[in-house]
């Protein structure tokens, strides 16, 4: 392609001279007064393309340097970690059941013992034959 400016080959730039748009060599590129439109490279492009953190724009708008945070490990199932958990975890109901069941099985104890007890203590009446 033609330069518009000096009509050599060679014309890769595009650069809008006095509101035109036109093609120019490298060398006319350089000179003109004109603004030269550059190309965004491959990289560039799927920079733009992809999803921007706020903390990365706005470190980025004041010149700050954005240190990307470290990748979390895996965590898995919320849920896995929680079920044996509550398995283990008795509801209040059960406990009072429970505890009601030792509390009425040591009062039997208690009753038995007691009547063995009374039985050794209670005086021995002597029978007259
Ligand atoms: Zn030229």
């Amino acid at each position: 392609m033609l330069c518009e400016e000096c009509e050599e080959r060679g014309a890769e730039r595009d650069a809008i001279v006095d509101g035109v748009p036109t093609r120019l060599c490298a060398r006319c590129a350089s000179m003109t007064s004109g603004i030269v439109v550059q190309k965004p490279n491959q990289l560039q492009i799927d920079e733009s393309k992809r999803m921007w953190r706020v903390k990365e724009i706005l470190s980025r708008s004041a010149g700050i340097p954005y240190n990307k945070p470290a990748e979390k490990p895996a965590q898995g199932n919320i849920f896995d970690k929680l079920r044996p958990v509550n398995r283990e975890k008795k509801s209040i109901y059960q406990i009072r059941a429970e505890d009601r069941e030792k509390a009425m099985q040591k009062a039997k104890d208690n009753q038995a013992q007691n009547v063995v007890e009374q039985s050794k203590d209670a005086p021995v009446e002597l029978i007259d034959e």
